[in-house]
């Protein structure tokens, strides 16, 4: 029955929550309807019965979609999202909304309007973010698989924080429509797994070509699950020394260092490749991702959706006193920062040359997939740090994305793979980037060794 099963993990989910926090809402009713109506229906679907969390920017009809903002608190979707309607006609069951940083804007979930999430190793630690509930859904072991969003790591940096695997895809491998916009050029849906096959059975639902999203492509969409447990030998991966330097934390390097070592081992080969506009693209994402909110935030007027503030004397000062209270400090530096880069006068010299950078990136990327099938890095330079640890120093926090961004400039496929713990009991994870459309490939890669590699311990806090 899988309405036994999806009580089962409906409870797991409350029970935990109040400690992890790592859901904003748990639809029960909806989640117990949608099993009762599978039982009866006795289909055989490729996710029958798979219960599934969802990041709270992702629309669920009649559901909450707060997006982590006082501003949206109270809104829910008149329609699903495009990867919800293929879920659903998947057998797949819905079962909460997920925690995240407010608009996704965040590498820590500290920056969600109610609380930030927990890491399940040690509930001290951020999850990681933006989609760090998502992320604890899975690791603490409530869903085996949950949808997040990426604008320039939200998915791969919690995912490597909390010790599961990750996957952004090429930009255009799942339709956007439903997604509450952050940065358009720069956000994906991704998928978080526990392991890479969770993955690959989810996106091979969710990808492909949608009429409500031109920006999806038509590309034809493998079977991931089949393609898994291919082999690895004779796999080209590149190595960017460059990036193993400044900044990473010196266990993180070793774990990584090691994973390389590994590949080898298992038949592949290594190279050396280069990836020159790397030191750039903090400044280019943070420059083009402020720029592109601005724009999107300003549909939250009191208006259109959600919240509007009280007593206000008159129109203007309505709108002022909406996004005052209806945004929280993170939020609004984005919207100054974008705004001022937008501004005639700044416009050449921060968001057109920004945009040129971006073109370079791109460039780096597809002349290092002429020697390798995939680039190995770090996923974040260091391992889950403590709640509170960062969250006054936003240039600190964005440091984070250093190895995640660049993937999100040029549009391609990259994923998060857990390679062990540090003395401390925290997971660290490795980055594999791939060429467009290669999604296969990385699940393949990732697959490989955590087949052979696997982590042999689970977080403090876990379902059963
Ligand atoms: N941490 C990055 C930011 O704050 C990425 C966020 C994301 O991917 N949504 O913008």
């Amino acid at each position: 029955m899988i309405k036994t099963s999806i009580e089962k993990t409906l409870d797991n989910a409350e029970r935990l929550n109040g400690e992890l926090n790592s859901f904003l809402s748990i639809e029960r009713e909806h989640a117990v309807r949608q099993a009762e109506a599978i039982d009866a229906a006795g289909d055989d679907l490729p996710l029958k019965g798979y219960a599934i969390a969802v990041k709270d920017n992702i629309c669920t009809k009649g559901m909450r979609t707060s997006c982590g903002s006082r501003i949206l608190d109270k809104y829910k979707a008149h329609y699903d999202a495009t990867a919800i309607e293929r879920l659903n006609a998947a057998g797949a069951v819905l079962i909460g909304k997920t925690n995240m940083d407010e608009f996704a804007m965040g590498s820590s979930n500290e920056s969600s309007a109610f609380g930030p999430a927990k890491n399940p190793w040690d509930i001290s630690r951020v999850p990681g973010g933006s989609s760090g509930g998502s992320a604890v859904a899975v690791a603490s072991g409530v869903v085996r698989a949950a949808l997040g969003s990426e604008t320039g790591g939200s998915v791969r940096q919690p995912a490597s924080l909390c010790g599961i695997f990750g996957l952004k895809p090429t930009y255009g491998r799942i339709s956007r429509y439903g997604l509450v916009a952050f940065a358009s050029s720069l956000d994906n849906i991704g998928i978080f797994g526990r392991e890479a096959e969770d993955i690959a059975k989810v996106l091979g639902v969710i990808a492909g070509r949608d009429g409500f999203d031109s920006t999806s492509a038509d590309v034809p969409v493998p079977n991931y699950s089949a393609e898994l447990g291919g082999e690895i030998a004779g796999k080209r991966i590149g190595v960017p020394r460059a990036l193993f330097g400044e900044g990473l934390d010196a266990e993180v390097r070793e774990k990584v260092e090691g994973v390389i070592e590994n590949y080898r081992r298992l038949g592949a080969e290594i190279v050396d490749v280069e990836l020159p506009n790397a030191k750039y693209c903090i400044a280019v994402y943070y420059i083009i991702a402020t720029a592109e909110a601005s724009s999107n935030l300003a549909r939250y007027d009191g208006v259109r959706y959600g919240f509007r503030a009280e007593n206000a004397g008159g129109l203007r000062q309505m709108y002022f006193q909406t996004r005052e209270e209806g945004f929280g400090a993170e939020v609004k530096r984005r919207i100054m920062l974008g705004t001022y880069v937008l501004s005639s006068g700044y416009y050449d010299a921060y968001y057109a040359k920004a945009q040129k950078v971006r073109a370079m990136v791109k460039r780096d990327y597809q002349a290092a997939f002429t020697a390798c099938d995939a680039i190995l890095t770090p996923t974040s330079p260091s391992v889950a740090f403590k709640l509170g640890e960062k969250s006054d120093d936003p240039l600190a926090m964005y440091l984070n994305d250093v190895y995640t961004v660049s993937a999100n400039l040029a549009g391609v496929p990259a994923i998060s793979v857990p390679c062990g713990l540090s003395t401390e009991e925290l997971p660290i994870g490795f980055q594999l980037v791939g060429n467009f459309w290669s999604e296969s490939v990385l699940l393949n890669l990732a697959a490989a060794y955590s087949g052979q590699f696997p982590i042999d311990a689970k977080p403090r806090i876990y379902a059963d």
